[in-house]
């Protein structure tokens, strides 16, 4: 079963991308959704965060109340979906710091600061696989939009 995103949740994702990044800086947002239904994202979270053009960094404060929260609320993050200045792929850095390394994690990078089309064109979908590592999957195969 793929992922359900519904469109409002990608409309806001891009909102947050271009409105926090500028077309500058890079960003993050946060697919959540609940434990009582494995296929849906509900809701999308934008972390406290530092960033400059080539990363960014999550404010530790805010992310130890972020888990606290969703422990409290049955959910968890489904996806990590992060801007590029240029090219959609996995860094070296993205591959080594996944937010969390479960098999099935989720990492969505979308181009050019998200100042494209709001939707998937060129962006880059990594799975978290038995082995531990992501790996590259087609994003028409993992998620559909709702
Ligand atoms: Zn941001």
């Amino acid at each position: 079963m793929k992922l359900q995103v519904p469109s409002a949740v990608i409309g806001q994702t891009f909102d947050h991308l271009r409105s926090c990044g500028g077309g500058r800086r890079e960003c993050q947002s946060l697919w959540v959704g609940p434990w009582a239904h494995p296929s849906d994202v509900s809701e999308v979270r934008h972390p406290k965060h530092t960033a400059s053009a080539v990363g960014f960094q999550v404010d530790h404060d805010w992310l130890t109340a972020f888990w606290l929260n969703l422990a409290d609320t049955g959910c968890g993050v489904r996806v990590q979906v992060h801007t590029h200045p240029g090219a959609a792929y996995h860094s070296t850095t993205d591959d080594a710091f996944p937010l969390i390394h479960t098999p099935g994690f989720l990492s969505l990078v979308i181009p050019r600061f998200a100042m494209g089309p709001a939707d998937f064109t060129d962006a880059f979908l990594a799975r978290i696989e038995p082995d531990g590592r992501f790996h590259e999957v087609r994003i028409a195969d993992v998620l559909e939009i709702v």
